[in-house]
């Protein structure tokens, strides 16, 4: 079992995030013990200017909302520089991947909801799974570690194959939908 942190974006949160959160989604796809949902200041003030507080406010008890730490923050532009989607982010956006880089170091998973390509983009460069509501076609995307020695698909965040105790993997990209 483990427990699992999910940020939630402003696309999210006006899409599905009701969905993400009362269906349970996440929790039915593995064997996820519980689940903290976190999002950011900078989020709650785009809601709040899009006039949509109703529907947020039937979830926001269950939302911890935080701020990125500034080194997050600085590493965060870095590396979209380097790949480039930094001319493709938004402020908010470099606060909802600042802020899912340092959940990493508190979460076993860390999970990015977002329906932003260049979000997307830069959290699997990062190590990062994401989810997207798009439509009716929902799905989850992660980068997972499989083992050379025994073909074993494992989660990122462990040094070793939980088969077969060895540590040479190659990357993989991970893709699951469903369907609501
Ligand atoms: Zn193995």
């Amino acid at each position: 079992m483990s427990t699992v942190a999910i940020v939630l974006d402003t696309s999210t949160i006006f899409r599905g995030a009701v969905d993400i959160i009362e269906d349970g989604i996440v929790r039915n796809l593995e064997s996820i013990d519980r689940i903290f949902y976190f999002t950011t200041h900078s989020v709650i003030s785009e809601i709040k200017s899009k006039k949509s507080e109703v529907l947020v406010l039937t979830i926001m008890h269950k939302i911890t909302v935080l701020e990125p730490s500034r080194r997050a923050l600085v590493h965060i532009k870095k590396v979209a520089s380097e790949t480039g989607d930094i001319s493709k982010l938004s402020e908010t956006d470099i606060d909802v991947l600042a802020l899912a880089l340092d959940l990493m170091e508190k979460y076993e998973r860390v999970i990015v909801a977002s329906e932003d390509y260049a979000v997307q983009n830069l959290c699997l460069f990062l190590g990062i799974s994401i989810i997207s509501i798009r439509k009716k076609i929902r799905y989850i995307v992660e980068k997972r570690k499989k083992c050379k020695n025994c073909s074993t698909i494992y989660i990122s965040a462990l040094e070793e194959c939980p088969s077969c105790g060895s540590s040479d993997f190659t990357w993989i990209i991970k893709k699951r939908k469903w369907k609501k």
